[in-house]
C-alpha cells in the first residue's frame, strides 16, 4: 500500500510493519529514501532490495530499543546522516537536533521542523513538514503515549501544541494502537458520534489488513480524549472514575492517562 502525500505527487510514503504493532515510515522520492524510526533494520533491507532503492538518511524521535534498533545494521555500510533528540544521547545518532532546528532533505524536495515534545521520554522530538507530521510515541490515534520518563504536565503541553497545527496536518504515528485507544475513547467520553464512526471504520480496515494511519489533525481534535480534556462528556466521565471533578486542563489530562494505564 502506497500513500502519496498530499499536493506532493512524487513523494510516497509507506508505513513498514515492524515487531507486532510498530510502523517504520518510509518517504520515498524516485529512487530516494529516508526512514523514520527504524527499530528494526530487516523490513527496511528488504523493502529497499525489493524496489531497487537507496537509503539517504535517518530519523528518529526518541530513544526507545524499537524506534533505534536499526540504526547500527542500516548504517553499517551506508554513509549517511541520521538525526534525532541532541539531548538523548542516542548510539548512532549523527546530527543532535533541539527545537526550532530544520532538517534539510533535498533528496526529497523537503525540509523538516523539529519541534521537542517531551512528556513520553524527557527528550522526545517530532518532525512537521507542511502537512506531514511524525510525532513518533506523543501522539496517537485516539490516544497518546505513556509517561515513560517525562511528566504528565509536560505530555500535555506537548499535545496542546501538536493540536494547534492544521486540521489537514497528516499524523505518522508510530504504533498500530487505534482500536485499542478507541476502545478506552468509549469510556472516557461516552457521547462522541464522530468517534464511533472512526472506530467503526477502522475496524473494517484492521480486518481488511490495513493500517488505520495516518490520521489527520481535524480527526484527531475531533475524537482523541487526550486532546479533549475540556469535552464535557470526558470531564464527566473522569470524575464518575476518580471520584472528583478536575480542577484544570491538566488535572483531566492526568487523570485520564493514569486511567488508560489500567484500562
Ligand atoms: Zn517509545
Amino acid at each position: 500500500m502506497t500513500i502519496d502525500a498530499p499536493g506532493d505527487a512524487g513523494l510516497e510514503i509507506l508505513p513498514l510493519p515492524a515487531f507486532n504493532d510498530n510502523y517504520i515510515w518510509t518517504l520515498r522520492r524516485g529512487d530516494k529514501v529516508v526512514v523514520v524510526d527504524p527499530g528494526d533494520p530487516a523490513p527496511v533491507e528488504s523493502y529497499l532490495a525489493r524496489e531497487g532503492l537507496d537509503l539517504t538518511a535517518i530519523l528518529i524521535t526518541h530513544h526507545h530499543a524499537d524506534h533505534t534498533g536499526g540504526i547500527g545494521a542500516l548504517t553499517a555500510r551506508r554513509d549517511i546522516p541520521v538525526y534525532g533528540p541532541a539531548a538523548a544521547d542516542i548510539a548512532g545518532v549523527t546530527a543532535g537536533l533541539a527545537d526550532g532546528d530544520s532538517v534539510d532533505l533535498p533528496e526529497l524536495d523537503r525540509a523538516f521542523e523539529v519541534l521537542e515534545v517531551p512528556g513520553h521520554t524527557a527528550t522526545h522530538i517530532a518532525f512537521l513538514s507542511g502537512d506531514l507530521l511524525f510525532p513518533g510515541d506523543t501522539l496517537f490515534s485516539a490516544g497518546c503515549g505513556r509517561l515513560l520518563g517525562g511528566t504528565a504536565e509536560q505530555l500535555h503541553a506537548s499535545l496542546e501544541r501538536l493540536k494547534d497545527l492544521p486540521g489537514s496536518t497528516r499524523v505518522y504515528c508510530t504504533h498500530e494502537y487505534t482500536l485499542a485507544n478507541l476502545k478506552f475513547a468509549q469510556a472516557a467520553e461516552p457521547d462522541n458520534a464522530e468517534r464511533d464512526a472512526w472506530f467503526a471504520h477502522c475496524r473494517s480496515l484492521r480486518s481488511d489488513g490495513q493500517p488505520t494511519l495516518p490520521s489527520t489533525m481535524e480527526r484527531e481534535r475531533a475524537i482523541n480524549p487526550f486532546l479533549r480534556t475540556g469535552s464535557a462528556s470526558v470531564i464527566k466521565a473522569v470524575t464518575r472514575h476518580t471520584g472528583r471533578r478536575p480542577a484544570s486542563d491538566l488535572a483531566c489530562f492526568t487523570a485520564l492517562r493514569a486511567w488508560k494505564d489500567e484500562f
